[in-house]
């Protein structure tokens, strides 16, 4: 095991306060929770438990910020470097945040440094270039008996508030923050009870990179007080929220109140098709990475697998003895490929889960079980003898776990099985022949498609869902438009 850093040790060490324009603060009630190693169940630290009072001081120091001097009229160049530095920032100490997220999360300390830090790194640096290319229209128009111009302005959307699940801690914060503030918003960020430090840490970075009080203001603390307060906030102009679909539905409600705008990225079923013309040398492990990353716990996890019936048991077998080699261990140990889920609360959900499938007739190939002993470990598995209508087919997991089902041709009942889901966020399809790949990659009704590859992420991807996976859609140039609201202005001239 690796010995955790000096720093580390040193941040951990202090009760962790909330971020509230621009001071660290402990929560207005005094009360504080416990954040703990999913790996041991041990506590590591302890967070300021924010409510409603929290929430709404963080608001009105962002509306504050929003609408006094120093942010709104920084030019676009100034914030696209703001921005370019918080990505520079966030490389410079890496393998801190890495560390913090193998501890809170669970994730190994490897997958942490180059995939959740890399990529939260990059989001800033892509979103930083669009600071200065937010640009309006100039629109000729047809009304007649004047002499008009027209013109649009991209302007901020105001106060945002932002509410985030712990499976990527950093990544998700850094998916929300940066085109906030590429577009010039402020926000008040929630972050999961699950999963504090990373976005603690992230805003001691936003202060050293000089972003001004109150433009970001983090909130620790549970979603049906602080995350329903900010959802609800008569102050808030628009609510971004990631996590459960279950949730997504109360964030649209209590939005209500004020119509602010929502966007939501929700849960997955994601379904992954396997053709018996595919390169199985790649789609074996694809498929294994499909499900297996960050222990299952992603939204777009490959968790129906269909294979072309020729191949099922080559496939599922395949999958099932990569699944045995994979190492299960703390997070911070160098050999560990795989960490615990991040509470017990998911160990349960999940072996619940894998309780129903066997009532149902399912069998595990591999795994099947919460390993033994501390922390919240379940094994890598592979389920066989499932059906359509099996719950472990219909819902999500958020586990390690595949369900992996038999289709006798590529056609149309297999498209249809495919999108036979209330969600549509992600699908895989493997194959050698490039007209099928097209055809079924238009077919799918799901925000991402790949062919050949799974769970490749890019800034400059527009990410999102169809369907109750959501609305609205993550990076790209795309989330630029729901930051900024398109004012036109016309002058008459004549
Ligand atoms: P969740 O939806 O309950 O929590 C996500 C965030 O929403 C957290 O910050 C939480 O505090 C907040 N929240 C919870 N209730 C709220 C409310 N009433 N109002 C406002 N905010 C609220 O997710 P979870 O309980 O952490 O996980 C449950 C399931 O959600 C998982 O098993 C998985 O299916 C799904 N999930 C999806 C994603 C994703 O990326 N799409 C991420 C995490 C979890």
């Amino acid at each position: 095991m690796n010995a955790l850093s000096a720093k580390t040790i040193e941040f951990i060490g202090h009760p962790k306060k909330m971020l509230i324009n621009g001071r660290w603060e402990p929560s207005v009630s005094g009360k504080t929770f416990p954040v703990t190693n999913p790996a041991t169940g041990e506590i590591i630290a302890h967070a300021a438990e924010g409510d409603k009072a929290d929430i709404d001081k963080a608001v009105k120091a962002a509306r504050a910020a929003l609408e006094g001097k120093g942010w709104s009229t920084m030019t676009p160049s100034e914030r696209g470097k703001l921005v370019w530095r918080i990505g520079d920032l966030i490389l410079k100490y890496a393998d801190e945040l890495a560390e913090l997220e193998a501890l809170d999360n669970g994730k190994p300390f490897t997958v942490a440094r180059a995939a959740d830090v890399a990529l939260a790194a990059d989001i800033f640096h892509y979103m930083a270039g669009w600071a200065t290319k937010l640009h309006g229209l100039t629109i000729p128009i047809s009304v007649s008996g004047g002499d008009f111009h027209s013109y649009t302005r991209l302007e901020p959307v105001g106060v945002v508030g932002q509410i985030i699940p712990w499976n990527f801690p950093l990544l998700m914060a850094a998916w929300k923050l940066s085109p906030a503030l590429t577009t010039g918003c402020t926000v008040v960020l929630k972050v999961a009870e699950e999963t504090p430090l990373s976005a603690i840490r992230l805003g001691e970075i936003l202060q050293e990179a000089g972003l001004p009080d109150g433009v970001v203001n983090i909130i620790t603390g549970f979603g049906e007080t602080a995350g329903a307060a900010l959802a609800a906030h008569p102050m808030v102009d628009k609510i971004a929220f990631t996590g459960s679909t279950e949730v997504g539905r109360l964030i649209v409600n209590a939005a209500s109140g004020n119509l602010k705008k929502v966007t939501l990225e929700l849960g997955g079923k994601s379904p992954n098709i396997v053709l018996k013309d595919a390169d199985l040398d790649v789609a074996i492990p694809g498929a294994a990475n499909a499900i297996f990353f960050n222990h299952g716990q992603c939204c777009v996890a490959g968790s129906r697998l269909y294979v072309e019936h020729e191949i099922f048991d080559e496939v599922a077998e395949g999958i099932a003895d990569l699944a045995n080699q994979i190492k299960l261990g703390n997070g911070l140990d160098s050999q560990t490929e795989m960490g615990p889920l991040v509470s017990s609360a998911q160990l349960n959900r999940v072996c619940g889960y894998l309780d129903s499938g066997y009532q149902e007739g399912a069998k595990a190939l591999c795994g099947g079980k919460k390993r033994e002993g501390a922390g919240y470990f379940v094994e890598p598995t592979v389920l066989v003898d499932a059906s359509q209508q099996m719950k472990i087919v219909r819902e999500e997991i958020f586990g390690p776990v595949v369900v992996a089902m038999p289709f006798k041709e590529v056609d149309d009942q297999l498209i249809q099985q495919a999108n036979d889901s209330i969600y549509g966020l992600a699908a895989g399809v493997w194959t050698r022949d490039v007209s099928k790949a097209h055809k079924m990659a238009h077919q799918l009704k799901a925000g991402t498609v790949w062919v050949n590859c799974y769970n490749v992420f890019d800034a400059a991807l527009p990410f999102g869902g169809y369907k109750q996976s959501g609305w609205g859609r993550e990076m790209g140039a795309a989330v630029l438009a729901h930051y900024t609201e398109s004012k036109a202005i016309t002058i008459n001239i004549g």
